[in-house]
């Protein structure tokens, strides 16, 4: 493949960029499933809305001694279930509307893996990148200090997104614990998952949202009877989620042959080393400059030769264009929203199965939970136990969305908001409105 000026190989948004209403696709996938379950009317009413939507702006004492101020946001979708949870993102893109999307899917993820959890996300609209590390830690302590009592260990539970690591939450535990009590201090810990392990994180957090994707896509394999080894893997997004998952696929004989990131596109059709490629992009900060690879542009990325494509950057990356030129046999959606409707209907047409965001990036959210109950029960659990609970917990949520696919004879989405409706109908039914 030709290579191509760095420039040319950055990516861009896609054309509908700034028309996309997150929160409104959000809300019609809500609409389709509430039809399937029968949901009552006034329950789609209040899940059709986030609780509360609080935004706070903030001033921060900058490098070069001037103060900037910060507008930040947590998005309180629904606690039904349990205390608000989901991330916080950092990104110069995001605003409201993404944040009441992304806080309503964390309800119907946390709902279809049956945790005791509601939905929340939030986070800065600007880029960490341009900040120093001594900022970025100001800048976290001011917003978690700024939300106060909006957050807490049985009430709001923050955790990486975009952005964001363990790093960022060990800055938001320690700010939140010098605002309690001093004995309350332990007690607290708790307030954030995706910690650092020292700082009471749990072992195999870093790596849960890629491991529950490979989990997933392992499942569709076996019932599909799709051999992964030497299959060739493209992954949009090479931090957290992306990185972990083409290591973890690598382990099973896939070769990860088309990566890209904020800064450009990468081919290598022999393969490149995941692990390799992972340990550069977390000294460098990015893939870009990494030898083994030819650089492409955005649309030959999207038309590489590939038999999976894992999207784990952000949303509204496959519309109508990429869903045409994609070459794969499966998308496994790492990223949250990453298929526009219009994309997704294009690969309906072209029946290349979508293993939906809800389902196959719950794996971060269900062992942040497990890091919950450890923080409260001050205990530490092996890795391997941790290992083994995600696996039951990814694979039965797949049972569940596949009978409800095949119940209702809808696709894999609507199946998870189905099967996370109709839990919580059930608890509105039981519970009733208050007063
Ligand atoms: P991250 O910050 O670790 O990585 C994000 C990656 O996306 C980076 O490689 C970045 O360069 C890339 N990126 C950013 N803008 C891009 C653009 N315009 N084009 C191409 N690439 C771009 O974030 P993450 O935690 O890996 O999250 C990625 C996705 O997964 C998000 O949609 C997030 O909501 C979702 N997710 C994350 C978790 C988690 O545990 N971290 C859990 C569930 C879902």
């Amino acid at each position: 493949m030709q290579s191509v000026p760095p420039s040319e190989s950055r990516p861009s948004k896609l054309p509908n960029a700034e028309k996309y209403e997150f929160f409104k696709v959000i809300q019609g996938y809500l609409d389709q499933a509430a039809k399937l379950v029968d949901l009552p009317a006034h329950v789609r009413a209040i899940l059709a809305q986030p609780k509360n939507e609080i935004i706070v702006n903030f001033p921060v004492l900058m490098d070069n001694g001037e103060y900037r101020v910060f507008k930040g946001y947590r998005i309180q979708h629904s606690n039904i279930l349990g205390p608000y949870k989901g991330g916080m993102r950092y990104h110069e893109s995001a605003g409201l509307d993404d944040f009441k999307a992304l806080a309503a899917m964390m309800t119907w993820k946390c709902a279809l893996m049956g945790l005791p959890y509601g939905g929340a996300k939030g986070g800065i609209k600007f880029n960490p990148r341009d900040v120093s590390r001594k900022e970025l830690s100001r800048i976290t302590r001011r917003f978690f200090h700024s939300l106060g009592n909006n957050i807490g260990p049985d009430y709001d539970i923050p955790a990486p997104d975009v952005g964001t690591n363990a790093q960022t939450m060990a800055w938001a535990l320690d700010t939140y614990m010098n605002t309690v009590g001093l004995v309350s201090k332990q007690d607290v810990q708790g307030v954030v998952t995706g910690k650092p392990v020292a700082s009471g994180g749990t072992l195999g957090r870093e790596k849960a949202t890629g491991q529950g994707l490979v989990h997933c896509v392992i499942q569709w394999a076996k019932r599909n009877r799709f051999d992964l080894k030497g299959k060739k893997l493209m992954v949009q997004g090479f931090g957290n989620v992306g990185g972990n998952a083409a290591v973890l696929l690598s382990h099973l004989g896939v070769s990860l042959v088309a990566v890209g990131d904020h800064t450009g596109y990468l081919h290598n059709p022999e393969g490149f080393n995941a692990h390799r490629l992972q340990q550069y992009v977390a000294k460098s900060g990015s893939i870009a400059g990494y030898a083994n690879g030819t650089q492409i542009t955005r649309e030959q990325f999207f038309g590489a030769a590939a038999d999976i494509f894992i999207p784990a950057a952000l949303e509204n990356q496959i519309g109508p264009g990429e869903a045409e030129a994609l070459q794969v046999q499966l998308v496994a959606e790492g990223a949250n929203g990453p298929c526009s409707p219009e994309g997704e209907a294009v690969l309906k047409h072209r029946n290349i199965p979508v293993l939906p965001d809800v389902l196959a990036n719950a794996g971060g959210v269900t062992v942040s939970y497990y890091e919950w109950v450890q923080n409260k029960r001050s205990e530490s659990w092996p890795l391997e136990e941790v290992d083994e609970k995600l696996e039951r917990a990814m694979v039965d949520a797949y049972d569940r969305m596949q009978q409800f696919a095949e119940l209702h004879k809808c696709d894999y989405r609507i199946a998870c908001y189905g099967v996370a409706l109709e839990r919580l109908k059930k608890v509105y039914e039981e519970r009733e409105i208050f007063p």
